[in-house]
């Protein structure tokens, strides 16, 4: 323990900022779903969490780390998280190895510090969740959706959008729909925007409203990066319509994908801004949220063809399922229903919309029999369950976050079964997973040749080949492959990581480029010698030049 340090750090920040050391809650802040340790000998380390209470004391711990940095003995660098559950690309761990950190936990900064109903622009503060902004928005009677993740209520809706993470809502991509970026660079600097500092009238307003500023576009600096600290942000919020529907494509033959395709275009190209982003999944995929795992949870294999058969069969999971929105009018959402349904049906397919009587009907029947009767019947058991996930799903879809998507971290977590899921923490829980999530060419050819490459590599590996693509545009898909593993044993974890090393490595040379890495590959896939990375480093030497803060996050040395 480095005791001057923190005798420093108790001097120089106010009361109501925490300061905490002990070996509980440094292991609770190290623990991450990806298994990073198994390859190296060095392991990661914290000097302390300190659990910032407001804006002043970020600016004041930066300054310290900044005031020291020369100092044998209280040089610190600080790591901030605002929720910390980033699952998968290293929760809230550090990216560096060195033994000086300080992780810098924001989520104590949680204030909704304006909401224009008018407009639908939000700013607010980094340890806002989705599940606190949905509350206030309901609370207020706003009519607008929480831009959801399937991470859950328990995120930061700030921190989601600075790793450019994306839903399933009608903005879909959450740093674009950013607006305005408050906070400090790392040398101790204020940033505040141009047209901020240019506004002379008392509320200074309308720097919220447009995205670009004026001059070079600083705010960019702050997503996926290391040069400052946001304490504030303005999101713009998509507004709930009269009416909605979602529509669920069940094609069944696997070799329809390429004739899929391009009617998922069509949809996209044709109805802009009323139909949100497509989802496009494989059969495997859909069973993770819907089936038990026929091997086991804490099994180390993937399943097997008949197995799979078998349970699709019983859930009735087609090969590829298109889940899509459509957001509007009543008569908007009629008419496009009906085109889209026109456009899907020129391939064999089922075509469900959640606005349809049999899903009202089944609804109905459902929460009208006695749990009893539903206990002893399997069958109903299931289509309970079928409709409890689908109308989470729909909840998700609508901007009100929920933890149904979770459930996939634990595919292979041995006690799965003992944990509700109103309480999942996929870290929390032991669960293993990493992601794998390439851009690919929206091109049916590509797209065909990508599914192929996972099915052949995952398997290799005893990795589930769980496929997703999510349209983030027409012409701009992102796939996520969860690299889900049972993190208590270590041959499993060994193989999670040559699984995704190898479809990294091999996928490159395809054209499949990550859009967005763990801490791990963040050091070893980027090329501190290429011209870009050697311009990132003369920003970040310029912005943060005792280099203090999250050193070598997206920062290749
Ligand atoms: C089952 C499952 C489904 C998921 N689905 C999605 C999904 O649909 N979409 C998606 O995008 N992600 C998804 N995720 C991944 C991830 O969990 C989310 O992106 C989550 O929102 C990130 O965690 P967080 O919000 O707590 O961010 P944090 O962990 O708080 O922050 C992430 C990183 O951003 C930086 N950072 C945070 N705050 C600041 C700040 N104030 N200033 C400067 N830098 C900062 C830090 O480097 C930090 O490590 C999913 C994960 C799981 C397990």
């Amino acid at each position: 323990m480095n005791k001057p340090l923190i005798e420093k750090l108790k001097e120089q920040l106010s009361n109501d900022t925490r300061i905490e050391n002990d070996e509980k809650t440094i292991e609770k802040y190290l623990r991450g779903t990806e298994g990073l340790n198994i390859f190296s000998s060095k392991k990661r380390t914290l000097v302390a969490v300190v659990k910032a209470c407001c804006d002043e004391d970020v600016k004041s711990i930066i300054d310290l780390a900044n005031r020291y940095a020369k100092d044998d003995v209280l040089c610190f660098s600080l790591y901030p998280v605002s929720t910390g559950n980033n699952w998968g690309y290293g929760t809230s761990q550090p990216a560096s190895l060195n033994n000086n950190i300080i992780l810098l936990d924001l989520s104590g900064l949680n204030k909704i510090l304006d909401f224009d109903p008018e407009l639908g622009l939000v700013t607010l503060e980094p340890g806002v969740t989705q599940q606190q902004l949905s509350e206030y928005l309901i609370a207020n009677n706003y009519n607008y959706m929480v831009p959801v993740t399937g991470a859950g209520p328990e995120c930061s809706i700030l921190a989601n959008a600075l790793e450019r993470g994306y839903g399933i809502t009608p903005y879909t991509e959450h740093f674009a729909a950013t607006t305005a970026i408050q906070g400090y660079w790392a040398d101790g600097t204020q940033y505040q925007s141009a047209v901020y500092l240019l506004d002379k009238s008392i509320d200074k307003f309308v720097d919220k409203t447009f995205k670009w500023g004026v001059g070079p576009y600083l705010e960019g600096l702050f997503s996926q990066s290391s040069y400052g600290i946001a304490t504030r942000m303005t999101i713009r919020l998509a507004k709930r319509k009269s009416a909605f529907t979602s529509f669920f494509v069940q094609i069944q033959e696997d070799s329809l994908l390429e004739q899929a395709i391009p009617l998922i275009r069509e949809v996209l190209q044709r109805y802009e801004g009323i139909v949100g982003s497509i989802n496009l999944m494989d059969k495997r995929r859909i069973l993770s949220m819907f089936a038990q795992n026929p091997n086991g949870n804490g099994s180390h294999s993937v399943m097997q063809a008949n197995d799979v058969d078998k349970i699709s069969k019983q859930l009735q999971v087609p090969a590829w399922t298109i889940v899509g929105t459509i957001y509007g009018s009543k008569a908007v959402v009629k008419t496009v229903k009906s085109e889209v349904n026109a456009i899907f049906k020129q391939i064999p397919s089922k075509r469900i919309y959640s606005d349809s009587a049999i899903i009202r009907i089944a609804n109905m029947v459902i929460s009208s029999l006695p749990a009893s009767l539903i206990s002893i019947i399997p069958t109903l058991g299931r289509v309970k369950e079928q409709l409890s996930s689908f109308n989470l799903g729909e909840e998700i879809m609508l901007g009100k976050p929920n933890k149904v998507a979770l459930k996939l971290a634990y595919w292979r977590n041995p006690n799965a079964d003992k944990v509700e899921q109103a309480v999942m923490h996929p870290s929390n829980d032991g669960c293993g997973l990493l992601w794998y999530a390439p851009l690919i060419t929206m091109k049916a050819a590509t797209m065909r040749e990508y599914v192929n490459f996972i099915r052949e590599i995952c398997p290799k590996h005893n990795i589930e080949p769980f496929i997703t693509f999510t349209n983030l545009k027409h012409d701009c898909v992102d796939s996520t492959i969860p690299i889900v593993f049972d993190l208590s044993n270590p041959d499993a974890v060994k193989d999670a990581h040559n699984c995704l090393k190898e479809l990294v490595n091999k996928g490159l040379k395809k054209g499949y480029v990550p859009y967005r890495l763990n801490i791990d590959q963040q050091q070893w896939l980027l090329d501190s010698q290429n011209n870009f990375w050697q311009t990132a480093n003369k920003l970040k030497k310029t912005l943060d030049p005792n280099n203090i803060l999250s050193p070598q996050r997206y920062n290749p040395q």
